[in-house]
C-alpha cells in the first residue's frame, strides 16, 4: 500500500517526475558526443509469452526512443534452438504492437546474423582471443574456480591460432558431436568476476533451428551474440535486467574486441515484480503445462495476452509502469497499484450499466400489470458525453440478492420490510413483503413505488438513504459473469512448506445467469463496462458468442480483493 499512497499524492502534487537514472547517463553520452542519436531494442526469447514485466522493458526501451527521436527495434533473440516456437513469436510480436511500442518495419531476428557472429568468432581466434577447448562441461565448471578460489587455465588453451582455426571449422562442419568441444574466449582465468574466466562462446548442437535449420550445428552461447546482435543493429543503449551486471565487463570485452566501430552500451535496471501473482515465464509455463490455469491467456495469469483478455487497457499499463517507476533497486509493485490504473482509466471511458449478479425477484404491486416503460439513464455521470440509453422498467425486476435483508443490522439502508430506497434511475420503492422457499431462502421481494418519484421529475417530497440497481425482469439478459481473486494467496505466504506454490482456490468463481440490461447482449468482445456497484467488466475473447457475452471482472470498484 505505500508504494500505492506514494504514487497517488505524487499524482496529486502534479510532480512532473523528473528524468530517470538512464534517461541522465543518456543526456550524458549526448553531450560528451559518444553517440549522436538514441536507438534502443526489446529482445525477447521466444520461448513464452510476454508478461507484465516485460511490458516495463518494452515501455521503457519504444519511451526512450520516442522521447530522443530515436528508433526502435523489436528483436527475437532465437539464438538457443531448443526452445522456441512461433506460436511465441506471433504473440510477442501482438502484445509488443498492442502495448503501443511502435516499431515499424524493423522487426529482427538474432539468428539472421548467425554469419556475423561466425566471422566476429573467427576474428577472435586469429586476434589469438579465443581457442577451441576439449574438456566437458563438468570439466569447465571444476576448472572455472568460485567466488573465492581462481580458475584453472584449460590444458588447450594455448593452442596455436592455425589450429584453433582448423578446430573451429571444424566443429561447424559438424565433425564434433554435441558438448565434445567448444569455442571459448581467453581472457583471465583469475578475473574476479567468474563471468570473465575464459566463457564459452561457441558450443556444437546438433539441432535443426526454426529459422536457418540445418545449415548450423554450432550455436553462440548468449553472452557473446548479445552484444554482437545489438551491435549489428546500431543499438546505442542497450538496456536490461540487473541480473545482467556482471555481465557488461564480458559484453564490453565482445564489442570491443569484435571491433565494431560504435560499441553499444548496456545499461541496467531493476526487474518488476508485482505482488500475489506469477512473474517469470519459466513459472508461467509451468502453470500452463500442469494445467492449473486455462493456457498462457488465463484472465489470472499477468502476462499481456491474459491482462488484455482480462479487460486491462495499454493506456493503464502504460500508466501502471509510469508510476512504478525506473529504478536500479529491486522492489516489488503492490497489485492494488495495477487495479488503481485500470480504473482510472475506464472511469471516463466506459458506459456504467446494471448488472445484478445474484438475483431475487421484485415485484411492484401497484404498477399495472402488463404494462411498462422505458428510461432515459445517462451512461457516465462524470462524462455527459456518453450520453444517455433507454432502460426498459416494469412490475417485475431483479434485484441484487444482498440489497435485501428480512432482519436488517441498524446501519443498513437497502431494502428492507417497511423501508424506502431508490431504484438508481427509476422511482421510490417500499418493502410490503417478501416469500421464501422452505429453506428460508429469500425467493421474492414485494414493494409498492410512487409514480411521484421518477427520477428526472423533480421530485423533492422527501429523500431516500439508499439507492439499489436492478434490471427489468422479462426482458433481461442472462450471462455468464467470472470473479476473479489472486492466483497466490500471499499473506499466507506464496509457497507452502513443500516449496510449492500456495493457490488460492477462490482465484476464479464463475456466476452463471447473471441478469443484465438487454443492451449488453450485443456486447462484443474486450469491450468493457462499468456495472453499477459490482465493478469493471470486459466481455471474454474467447468463451463469448454472438448474443451470449461471458463478462470477466477486470477489477472491483473498491480497493479490496475480496469477493462477496
Ligand atoms: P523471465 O525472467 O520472465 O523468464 P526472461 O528475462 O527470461 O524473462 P526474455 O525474453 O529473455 O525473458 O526477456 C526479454 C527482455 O525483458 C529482457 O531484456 C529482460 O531483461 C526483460 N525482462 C524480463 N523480465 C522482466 C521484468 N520482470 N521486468 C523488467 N524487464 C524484464
Ligand atoms: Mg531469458
Amino acid at each position: 500500500m505505500a508504494d500505492l499512497e506514494r504514487c497517488l499524492n505524487g499524482i496529486e502534487e502534479g510532480s512532473r517526475e523528473s528524468k530517470n537514472f538512464i534517461e541522465q547517463l543518456i543526456d550524458e553520452d549526448l553531450r560528451e558526443g559518444v553517440y549522436d542519436h538514441v536507438q534502443t531494442r526489446f529482445p525477447p526469447e521466444p520461448n513464452g509469452y510476454l508478461h507484465i514485466g516485460h511490458a516495463k522493458s518494452i515501455l521503457l526501451n519504444s519511451g526512450i526512443a520516442r522521447e530522443y527521436g530515436g528508433k526502435f527495434n523489436l528483436r527475437f533473440d532465437d539464438t538457443n534452438p531448443m526452445k522456441e516456437k512461433t506460436e511465441f513469436v506471433d504473440s510477442i510480436r501482438r502484445d509488443v504492437q498492442w502495448l503501443g511500442a511502435d516499431f515499424g518495419d524493423r522487426m529482427f531476428f538474432a539468428s539472421d546474423y548467425f554469419d556475423v557472429m561466425y566471422e566476429k568468432a573467427m576474428l577472435l581466434i586469429r586476434k589469438g582471443k579465443a581457442f577451441v577447448d576439449e574438456l566437458s562441461a563438468d570439466e569447465i565448471r571444476a576448472y572455472r574456480g568460485d567466488f573465492t578460489t581462481p580458475g584453472r587455465e584449460s590444458p588447450h588453451r594455448n593452442r596455436p591460432i592455425e589450429e584453433n582455426l582448423r578446430l573451429f571449422t571444424e566443429m561447424r562442419e559438424g565433425k564434433f558431436r554435441d558438448g565434445e568441444r567448444t569455442l571459448r574466449a581467453k581472457i583471465d582465468m583469475a578475473s574476479p568476476n567468474i563471468n570473465m574466466r575464459d566463457p564459452i562462446l561457441y558450443r556444437v548442437a546438433h539441432i535443426i533451428h526454426h529459422n536457418t535449420g540445418d545449415k548450423w550445428c554450432i550455436y553462440p552461447m548468449y553472452d557473446f551474440a548479445h552484444p554482437i546482435e545489438d551491435a549489428v543493429e546500431g543499438i546505442t543503449h542497450s538496456l536490461c535486467t540487473l541480473e545482467f551486471e556482471d555481465h557488461r565487463p564480458l559484453y564490453d570485452w565482445v564489442v570491443r574486441e569484435c571491433e565494431f566501430p560504435h560499441p553499444p552500451r548496456q545499461i541496467e535496471f531493476a526487474k518488476l515484480y508485482l505482488t500475489n501473482v506469477v512473474t517469470g515465464k519459466r513459472y508461467i509455463k509451468k502453470l500452463v503445462e500442469e494445467g492449473t490455469v486455462d493456457g498462457w491467456d488465463d484472465p489470472r495469469l499477468v502476462t499481456i495476452a491474459a491482462l488484455r483478455r482480462r479487460g486491462y487497457t495499454p493506456e493503464s499499463l502504460q500508466q501502471f509502469v509510469r508510476l512504478s517507476g525506473i529504478s536500479k533497486a529491486n522492489s516489488s509493485s503492490d497489485y492494488s497499484l495495477l487495479e488503481y490504473c485500470i480504473r482510472e482509466d475506464l472511469k471516463l471511458k466506459r458506459p456504467r450499466l446494471m448488472a445484478v449478479l445474484d438475483p431475487v425477484k421484485l415485484v411492484i404491486e401497484n404498477y399495472p400489470e402488463g404494462e411498462g416503460e422505458l428510461l432515459e439513464i445517462p451512461n457516465n455521470l462524470e462524462n455527459a458525453e456518453l450520453g444517455s440509453r433507454q432502460v426498459p422498467f416494469s412490475r417485475e425486476l431483479y434485484i441484487e440478492r444482498e440489497d435485501f435483508m428480512i432482519d436488517p443490522p441498524k446501519k443498513y439502508k437497502r431494502l428492507y420490510p417497511g423501508n424506502e430506497v431508490r431504484l438508481m434511475g427509476a422511482y421510490f420503492v417500499t418493502c410490503t413483503g417478501y416469500e421464501t422457499d422452505a429453506e428460508g431462502n429469500v425467493t421474492l421481494v414485494r414493494c409498492t413505488y410512487d409514480p411521484e418519484t421518477k427520477s428526472g421529475s423533480g421530485f423533492e417530497g422527501r429523500k431516500v438513504k439508499g439507492t439499489i440497481h436492478w434490471v427489468e425482469a422479462r426482458t433481461a439478459g442472462r450471462v455468464e459473469a467470472r470473479l476473479y481473486e489472486q492466483l497466490i494467496d500471499e499473506e499466507k505466504g506464496k509457497l507452502n512448506e513443500d516449496g510449492s506454490l500456495n493457490f488460492n482456490p477462490n482465484s476464479l468463481k464463475v456466476v452463471r445467469n447473471c441478469c443484465v440490461e438487454p443492451e449488453l447482449l450485443r456486447a462484443r468482445a474486450y469491450e468493457s463496462f462499468q456495472f453499477v456497484r459490482n465493478g469493471y467488466f470486459c466481455v471474454d475473447c474467447r468463451d463469448s458468442a454472438e448474443g451470449m457475452p461471458v463478462f470477466n471482472r477486470i477489477v472491483s470498484l473498491k480497493s479490496s480483493f475480496k469477493l462477496k
